[in-house]
């Protein structure tokens, strides 16, 4: 079997000193230094190069709400399109307080690759709406949700924009976003949509569809480095949907996991936990907090903890230039979008860590996802096994692909996955050409 540790600890960072000099709070500058390094070893013609960091459209909208308490506010809402060479766009909507024009540009970036790097015939987007969901009611939750996809309707559409759940929205967002579309057009679209209540034409399979992935992820990587999965020693951060549903799969396979946490906190045990036991716990408390199992643990404890694979599934940019060189996993597979900076990149290569990048390692989500618009576009539904095995051959394939261009080019898998989606965008521009 081949021993994948040789390339990548062989992998000098060419680009080292340039990623560790950037910003590693902003995504999109993190997303392009990728994004040039790949084209760079892929000699990208220039004005292909100049197509592909540049977004096809960016939409910003005011967003006026009438709040419970009879008190107009405006919230911002922000829809990017970043590329649909190769389909529709395709991307989630996340609420939050914290969202800025930079992070859904280059979420959107990021959802392009990783369609490309699954090959499913999708572009990419993303979308955000700057509020604090916390603090909305469930009628404020509703208007806001319907005024923006009113804002972005223009955008929406099985064949030019479908989006999909992200942070702190879910099913029930959807079902308003598929609604106040379908009004506007006159009838029923549930295509317009993925992430939606499997009452209305979700798919099986879909909730659990990224925690999958990345169970399947590394399972291929763990084979890849003769390392046995029985046993493996797994620490996750975040316990949410991808979080909580990668551990409950990889300890279904026989491995360990050691340490869980989220926001509140961590908890370790050298045995392992029972993921189903901190499930019921998480449903009956709505955090860890107060889990009480094993010993309780920082969030930066946690990521610095020896194990075999370390599953980052909260948020970005949590393995960073500071943190890095003390990160003592065999692979990293990276559940949330971003979690690694550039500048942690280069010390993770020089660690011999085998990173399976967030376009490969979550892209289990997305390509359920389009199963889900294949269903409603041909009202043909499957069984969650017809699901299951259809996203086991596209994850599987996909790292394969992936792992051979690695091996070919000696480069670790992010630059690997960033050179094998760039390339498959980049066919199509050619082919396409440039309409005047
Ligand atoms: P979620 O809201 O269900 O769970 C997020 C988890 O992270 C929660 O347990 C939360 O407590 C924890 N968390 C939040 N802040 C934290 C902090 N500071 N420290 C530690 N833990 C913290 O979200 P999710 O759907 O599981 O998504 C997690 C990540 O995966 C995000 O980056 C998301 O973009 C990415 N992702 C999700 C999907 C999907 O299908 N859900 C697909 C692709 C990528």
């Amino acid at each position: 079997m081949a021993d994948l540790r040789l390339p990548t600890n062989a992998i000098v960072h060419p680009d080292k000193d340039r990623f560790l000099s950037l910003s590693e709070a902003n995504p999109f500058e993190a997303m392009m230094a990728r994004f040039d390094r790949a084209a760079e070893l892929l000699d990208l013609e220039p004005g292909l190069y100049k197509v592909l960091r540049n977004p096809e459209k960016t939409v910003i909208v005011s967003i006026p709400v009438m709040m419970d308490s009879g008190d107009v506010e405006v919230f911002t809402g922000i829809r990017c399109i970043y590329n649909t060479s190769r389909g529709p766009a395709k991307g989630g909507i996340r609420f939050d307080q914290h969202v800025t024009v930079d992070e859904v540009k280059a979420l959107a970036a990021w959802m392009t690759w990783k369609c490309a790097v699954v090959n499913i015939p999708f572009g990419g987007s993303k979308g955000g709406v700057i509020c604090d969901p916390l603090t909305l009611s469930m009628g404020e939750l509703e208007r806001v949700t319907r005024r923006y996809t009113a804002g972005i309707i223009a955008t929406l559409g099985p064949d030019s924009d479908v989006p999909a759940p992200d942070m702190n929205t879910n099913e029930r967002v959807m079902a308003w976003l598929m609604d106040t579309y379908s009004m506007h057009v006159g009838h029923t679209v549930n295509a317009v949509t993925t992430g939606k209540p499997v009452a209305m034409g979700g798919s099986l399979g879909r909730r659990e569809a990224t925690g999958r992935g990345c169970m399947l992820a590394t399972r291929e990587a763990l084979v890849q480095l003769g390392l046995p999965m029985k046993g493996a020693r797994v620490v996750v951060q975040g316990f949410g949907n991808v979080g909580s549903i990668a551990a409950e799969l990889l300890q279904a396979q026989g491995c360990r996991v050691i340490a869980i946490g989220d926001r509140t906190g961590g908890w370790y045990s050298k045995k392992g936990f029972d993921i189903a036991h901190a499930v019921r716990h998480v449903e009956q408390h709505g955090t860890l907090d107060g889990y009480n199992v094993g010993e309780a643990i920082t969030n930066e404890a946690l990521l610095e903890l020896e194990c075999d694979v370390l599953l980052p599934a909260a948020l970005e940019n949590v393995i960073t230039t500071k943190n890095a060189s003390r990160i003592q996993a065999k692979i990293v597979c990276e559940g949330a979008n971003g979690p690694t900076t550039a500048g942690a990149d280069a010390l993770l290569d020089e660690k011999g860590i085998f990173v399976i990048p967030d376009i490969l390692a979550n892209a289990g989500g997305v390509t359920v996802s389009y199963f889900e618009w294949v269903q409603n576009r041909s009202g043909y539904y499957w069984t969650e096994r017809m699901v299951n095995e259809r996203l086991e051959e596209i994850m599987v394939n996909s790292f394969r692909d992936v792992l051979q261009l690695s091996k070919q080019h000696k480069v670790n898998m992010r630059t690997a996955s960033y050179m094998l989606s760039i390339n498959r965008v980049a066919t199509v521009h050619k082919l396409r050409g440039i309409y005047a």
